[in-house]
């Protein structure tokens, strides 16, 4: 695959990328499987990557300002224990 902005070659590798998911909330998903650029600095998240956001994005607490996920491991849900 080609970098569609300079047409460099893309390498697969990961990085952490800050989601904002509501008004007050961000989520930063660490090792997010990515295609990066070798050119310039741009990268598009790789088809496994897109896979995780959509996962862990709707997993998110909103009522919390900042998440910091880690998207190589499986989030454990928020459960409420009456
Ligand atoms: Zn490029």
């Amino acid at each position: 695959m080609k970098c569609r902005v300079c047409g460099s070659a893309l390498h697969a590798t990961t990085t952490d990328l800050p989601f904002k998911v509501s008004n007050r909330t961000i989520v930063i998903l660490k090792q997010l499987p990515v295609e990066q650029c070798d050119g310039r600095s741009e990268y598009l998240i790789a088809d496994a990557g897109f896979a995780r956001v959509e996962e862990l994005l709707p997993t998110v607490n909103a009522s919390v300002g900042l998440e910091i996920i880690n998207s190589r491991f499986d989030r454990v849900p928020f459960q409420c224990v009456v």
